[in-house]
């Protein structure tokens, strides 16, 4: 069966085109209506805080993200949403900040009109009505959240994505400007799920003309912006993470992303970080990918921290290896339909005592 996938229904891209986000917004407002946004809190004291078109009847809620999202804490928001004005819905939910904020905005707009608990939608298609109009700014770049059709939660049992056609946002604002003031660490690790979402699909089983497409542009900008420089990195790094989430949209990621989702649900380690920890012990696997990535680290400086990964203790092993192995379609895009005899449990053991210095 092909995938008949849905896509974002309206993007601006430009330097400055945040400005408009206003006009975009007065399209969707209805009498009486109000917007909600939900702004990374990191740009509380800035001034993007004041270009923020938030009108008397809005509500602009500043969202923590020192934790990647958590099935609690879109319930919270929902409910906090829910309660400003009487359980009228609102017009709009627009998510500005990286991709912890986007799919917290992605998450919120879903759990308004669907009931229950976001846990209870961990999973594929099991969202069942639209979501209220939502919209995704980026402030950083690399996950691709921005185009795809997943929000992507920590929840009682697992961490996974709420998965469905109705999640895609229906406006995205790619301005470059505002990725300008990120850390170097956090630009590189972010930078780094994007060009490792790329050597996932161009490496997978899954591979066919439109990821490649996509996949082999989003890598060359990646390799542009990371081994190369230059003044229009930010636009660049802005269109790989797009073009790099249109190419795993149509394939899969692999084995780094599924070794990373153990690190984060265990031990709280955030995706970037995560996949740069488990790409940097696969060069068996992604041997061209894993050696240019090493350069690209060589270049930024980087020296990847094991902070948060101290002291891990068997039992917590064996969890991280339950969390990565429930992710057949990963493993299968990796080593294809007979992965589970190239790859047993004992083998992604190993592969976690290397992540954890502990081989
Ligand atoms: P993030 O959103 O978690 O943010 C990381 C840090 O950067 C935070 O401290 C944040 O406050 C800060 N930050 C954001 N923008 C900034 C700016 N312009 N200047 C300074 N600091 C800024 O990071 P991320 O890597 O973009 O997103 C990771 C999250 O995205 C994870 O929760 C992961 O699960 C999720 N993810 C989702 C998808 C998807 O398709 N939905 C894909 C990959 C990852
Ligand atoms: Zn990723």
């Amino acid at each position: 069966m092909f995938r008949n996938f849905k896509t974002v229904s309206r993007f601006i891209f430009g330097r400055g085109c945040f400005a408009q986000l206003s006009d975009i917004l007065a399209e969707q407002r209805k009498d009486r209506g109000f917007m909600v946004f939900l702004v990374d809190d990191v740009f509380m004291e800035t001034p993007l805080k004041d270009r923020i078109p938030v009108s008397t009847e809005d509500l602009l809620i500043w969202v923590n993200v020192d934790h990647e999202p958590t099935t609690r804490y879109v319930d919270d928001l929902t409910h906090q949403v829910k309660g400003f004005k009487d359980d009228h819905l609102p017009d709009g939910v627009i998510g500005i900040g990286g991709g912890s904020t986007m799919d917290l905005a992605k998450a919120v707009s879903l759990m308004l009109t669907n009931p229950g608990s976001s846990a209870d939608y961990q999973g594929w298609d099991l969202i069942k009505n639209p979501a209220v109009f939502h919209v995704g700014i980026p402030t950083l770049s690399g996950t691709g959240a921005e185009v795809s059709r997943t929000a992507v939660l920590s929840g009682p049992e697992k961490k996974l994505g709420l998965n469905s056609d109705y999640t895609v946002f229906d406006q995205v604002v790619l301005d470059p400007e505002l990725i300008a003031g990120v850390p170097g660490n956090q630009h590189f690790y972010t930078g780094m799920d994007c060009y490792i979402h790329c050597v996932e699909s161009l490496t997978g089983t899954y591979l066919n003309a439109f990821s490649q497409a996509h996949g082999e542009k989003a890598i060359q900008l990646c390799q542009e912006v990371f081994l190369e420089g230059g003044p229009d990195s930010d636009d660049k790094l802005m269109m790989a993470s797009y073009m790099g989430g249109m190419s795993i949209a149509y394939s899969q990621v692999g084995i780094c992303h599924a070794l990373s989702y153990g690190l984060a649900f265990v031990r709280g380690i955030h995706h970037g970080i995560g996949n740069c920890l488990a790409f940097d012990c696969l060069e068996e696997y992604y041997p061209e990918g894993v050696r240019e990535f090493h350069r690209m680290m060589e270049k930024h400086r980087i020296v990847l921290s094991r902070k948060g990964l101290e002291n891990v203790g068997s039992e917590e092993v064996e969890k991280m290896i339950d969390v990565a192995l429930m992710l057949d379609p990963l493993w299968e895009n990796a080593l294809g339909a007979d992965w589970k005899q190239k790859m047993p449990r004992e083998k992604v053991r190993e592969l976690y005592e290397d992540i954890l210095g502990q081989g």
